[in-house]
Order: C-alpha cells, then structure tokens, then sequence
C-alpha cells in the first residue's frame, strides 16, 4: 500500500502517459484519487495505450465530461441509508460500507462520491451504529459488507466485525464485497484467513473485469479462500474497450471457473459522473449473454443486471427467449433461435 503509484510523477517514471492520459490526471483531481498497487500496475501492457488493465485505473481527459443524465449517487444510495454506512433497500439484506479507502481506484467506481474522499465527502462510518442496526431489525438476514474495501480494515477490526455479526442470530448469510484479490493478492495471508473464520458463513464476491487479471497471484488466493471454505462469486462491469466482446468475456468467465469462482453478476455501467468514455451500450451485454447462452458451461454464465437509477434495485436484463404466450402455449426459442413450444 505504501508503495503505490498516485502521482503523475510516480506514473511517469515508468510510462509513457499520453496527453489523454495527463489531462486525466487533472480530471481526476477533486473527483477521484489516482492510486494503483504495484502489482496491479504490473500488469499493464506498456506498450498498448487501450491496454485493458490500464484504462481500468489511469484516467483520462474524458473524466471531466459529465454527461447530463449522470448523477453523483447513481443508484440512490443516500435516499435508503438509515444511519451513515448501512444502505437498506431490500426488505432482507443490507449493504454495510466499512471504508471509504480502496486498494487501486476504478475509474468507473459507482462510489465515488465518497470513495477516496476526493470530493470531500467525509465518510466515518460508525461499525458500531451499523451493528446496532442490523441488531434492532429481524428482518435483516443478509449483510454485504463493502466499501471502500472491507479488506482494508485491519484483521482485528475484520475479526471483530465478523464476530459482532456472527452473534446476531438473524443474520445467516454474510458476504464481502472486495477487489484486494485483484489489487493486492499478497492482503490473502494466513492472518487475514484467521479473522475470516470469525464468521461460520462468509462469502465473498470479487471483482475481476478482464482475463489479464486472472494471474497465478490471483489463482493462489483464491485457492487460499476456497480452501477455507469461503464460497466465491464474481462481479464485472461491462466497460468499453475492455471487456465488451464475447470472446473476452467467455475467457473471463472460464478462467474464474478454473479458480473455482462462480460468475456472479456482469453490471451495466453506472451513470456515474464522468464514466460516459467507459459505458458499454446495454444492447451490448444482451448480445454478450445471448451468445454465451448454450455455448458455455450454465455456471460460467454470470447475470447481467441493471442497478436502477434512484433505487431502483438491481434488475436482471435477459435476451428474449420468450416469441409469443399464449392460452395454450408459450412459444421460445433455444440458443441456436429455433423456436419450441411448452403447453402453458
Ligand atoms: C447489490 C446490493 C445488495 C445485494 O444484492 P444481491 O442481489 O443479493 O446480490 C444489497 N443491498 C444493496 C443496497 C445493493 O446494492
């Protein structure tokens, strides 16, 4: 962590940046901190400006372009958060945010708002008062631990978090939402696996965009996690120029099947502030899925889902199998668009 690349002089010195790429550094400013783990930055193809690694996390010139339907909140999480930290929009399940610090910064990050503080947002979550909550309501049996990335926090406060959740009788099910196996895999050590184990049901959902990521790094530690029987999901975001092509996407997820990951869900970019240059259009994933459907392994297949603007919840986007519904019959067809029908 201290060794991370943040300035442009830490970036110069050993990348060509290009003038895109320098404008970005001063969109950044205000906006999103620039900060890339070492090892992560080694990923990057030098050579290749479009290298997906890197537009992932060194910014350009198009982050000052705010387009006029993006919002700084783009799934309305200030309307739904009850005390600061704990966003409840489902009737069973929680998102608590632990952190507003992250181990590199994506530069599409829905959160960024409060992520890095670089617009001043202040965020101090109190662990206590979201615990307080979560004790108080029974009808939370769920809780989505992010950020910020929860694998910042020190293996006492994790140990102590998980343990606090753990005697909370309702909650069955906790999951961390986290990138520090993309960004720092070397964060996977033993004592990171014992404060886990504080919790008898944790899963985790990682992040993991593009096949370049799935490094033998990234292998270990999520063999380190498997084996200690944290079951693990993995959520991409459809990006332009990164990841928005079937025959991308199909190594992404057979990869992560090979680190025994299950493809959890692929996002449609958020409508975040400067993030237009990243979108992919939605047609795009529809088209992705729909050629995956039938042609890979069912569990390779993540959801594809839009998580509405103002609340709205995330919801599945499906290719349309569905022809015609009618009192007898619906009418579908099958990956290769021939039609059958199933007696209604
Ligand atoms: C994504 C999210 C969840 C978890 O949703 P799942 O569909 O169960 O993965 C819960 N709360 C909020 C606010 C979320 O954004």
């Amino acid at each position: 962590m201290r060794n991370r690349l943040s300035t442009i002089t830490d970036f110069e010195q050993h990348l060509n940046l290009t003038q895109d790429e320098i404008s970005g550094f001063k969109a950044a400013v205000g906006k999103l901190s620039v900060s890339v783990t070492p090892y992560f930055f080694n990923l990057i193809d030098k050579n290749n400006p479009n290298c997906p690694i890197r537009r992932q996390v060194v910014p350009l010139g198009d982050e000052s372009y705010v387009h006029p339907e993006e919002m700084t909140d783009p799934v309305g999480e200030e309307e739904t958060m009850p005390v600061p930290g704990i966003v409840h929009r489902y009737p069973d399940r929680v998102l608590f945010l632990t952190t507003d610090r992250c181990a590199s910064y994506c530069r599409y990050c829905t959160r960024s708002r409060m992520v890095s503080n670089a617009q001043g947002y202040g965020f101090s979550p109190s662990l206590f008062a979201g615990l307080e909550y979560i004790r108080k309501n029974k009808s939370i049996r769920d809780v989505l631990l992010s950020g910020g990335d929860p694998l910042l926090l020190s293996d006492d406060k994790l140990r102590k978090l998980l343990t606090s959740l753990s005697e909370i009788n309702h909650v069955e099910f906790v999951r961390i939402g986290t990138r520090i196996p993309i960004f720092l895999p070397q964060r996977i050590n033993d004592s990171l696996l014992d404060a886990l184990s504080s919790h008898p049901n944790l899963w985790m959902s990682i992040h993991v965009n593009h096949p370049a990521e799935c490094t033998i790094e990234l292998k270990d530690a999520c063999a380190k996690l498997v084996n200690s029987g944290i079951p693990l999901g993995n959520q991409s975001v459809l990006l332009k120029g990164i990841n928005d092509n079937t025959a991308c996407m199909q190594q992404l997820i057979h990869r992560l099947l090979m680190m025994k990951v299950r493809p959890y869900y692929l996002y449609q970019c958020d409508l975040v502030q400067g993030s237009s240059h990243l979108r992919a259009k939605v047609k795009t994933g529809i088209q992705i899925i729909s050629e995956l459907r039938g042609k890979t392994t069912g569990y390779a297949i993540p959801q594809f889902v839009i998580d509405a603007p103002k609340g709205g919840g995330k919801v599945p986007i499906n290719p349309n199998y569905i022809q015609e519904w009618n009192q007898s019959e619906i009418i579908f067809k099958n990956f290769e668009g021939d039609l059958f029908s199933y007696p209604n």
